[in-house]
């Protein structure tokens, strides 16, 4: 029981207690973290407004969870028309793959890593995983622009100063500390610095 569909189902399920959907959400996320782990939990408190007290809007979970199955559908579709291809090509006697999938390369569930566990895309993360994906398969160079938010970039293999996703993944080994006492807040769900909508 700890696939995917299987937490994503104890996440919507009434009759568990909030604790135990809010620990069900944190393996869908660690599942498919396009952002990372930090960074895509970050996003999903402040995209679904995942309240600090869970019972003040339980539904909240679910739009989290529904978000993060959106955003896997995403890739999965990608994942298969990938399969499909390579068994043409296969049998065509095409023996090496004539594109590199950038989820075998990058790691799927990071595919848009951002360092900076509280700079990210603000778009839905499905959005932004597609253009990532859609960008890759037009032959968009990751030196000279953004994948993620389509930006020319100015200073290669750094993070993009605009959306916060790094070109060279997780692999490039380059973090952003956050304090663990700033990072005990986001899980606390205690944002009280994030941006509140304009009240005219
Ligand atoms: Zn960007």
């Amino acid at each position: 029981m700890t696939s995917f569909p299987a937490q994503a189902r104890r996440v919507r399920d009434s009759t568990l207690s909030p604790q135990r959907r809010l620990y069900a959400l944190r393996e869908c996320a660690l599942h498919c973290a396009p952002y990372g782990f930090r960074a895509t939990w970050h996003h999903l408190i402040v995209a679904a407004r995942i309240p600090r007290r869970l019972s003040d809007d339980l539904d909240a979970l679910v739009r989290a969870a529904d978000e993060l199955q959106r955003t896997r559908d995403v890739v999965l579709q990608r994942a298969q028309e990938y399969a499909a291809l390579r068994r043409r090509e296969k049998a065509t006697g095409k023996r090496l793959p004539g594109t590199r999938p950038p989820w075998n390369s990058w790691g799927w569930s990071q595919i848009a890593y951002c360092p900076d566990p509280e700079h990210h895309p603000t778009g839905p993360l499905a959005t932004v995983v597609q253009a990532v994906l859609d960008r890759h398969d037009a032959g968009v160079s990751v030196d000279r622009h953004c994948l993620a938010c389509g930006i020319e970039r100015h200073r290669p293999g750094r993070a993009c100063p605009t959306c916060g996703v790094h070109p060279g993944g997780p692999a490039a080994c380059w973090r952003v500390p956050l304090g663990e006492e700033r990072w005990r807040r986001v899980w606390r769900r205690e944002l009280d610095d994030r941006p509140t909508p304009f009240v005219r």
